[in-house]
């Protein structure tokens, strides 16, 4: 990849790291004012224990969102950036304009998500063939 192509992918991830932690930002500005709103009562700790899981879980959501990009940015400084970690072929620039985290190339994330479904409930996946008809022939593997 050309420098000045990383130089744009990387300004590109720099704006989408600002974007998520000013989402944060935002968040945590949203809890505590929904907890200022709600006064206090016997149910205090109870209710502040569920809020902080819930912002746990927002806050983790996001982390990974910003964990992707911060390893993308150091991929780029590395040089590494663009190159699939399964098959290191190229990733398409498209694809990278689009999702400038990607650390798979289009073929090798297909196989990925075709492998994470074919983990899941099987029995439906095994009807939906039946019902469809067509290829007896694999079925009887
Ligand atoms: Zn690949």
């Amino acid at each position: 990849m050309r420098k000045r192509d990383r130089e744009r992918f990387q300004t590109k991830l720099l704006d989408m790291r600002k974007e998520v932690l000013k989402g944060i930002a935002e968040d945590v500005k949203e809890g505590r004012e929904g907890e200022a709103g709600e006064g206090r009562d016997t149910y205090d700790i109870a209710s502040d224990e569920r809020d902080r899981e819930i912002n746990l879980l927002l806050g983790d959501r996001e982390r990974k969102k910003l964990q992707a990009i911060d390893e993308a940015l150091s991929r780029i400084e590395s040089a590494e950036y663009g190159v699939c970690e399964e098959c290191e072929g190229e990733i398409a620039s498209g694809r990278l304009l689009a999702m400038p985290f990607s650390r798979l190339c289009v073929t090798c994330q297909d196989e990925f998500e075709q492998a994470q479904r074919t983990m899941g409930p099987s029995d439906t996946l095994a009807i939906s063939a039946r019902v469809s008809g067509g290829d007896f022939g694999e079925e009887s593997t």
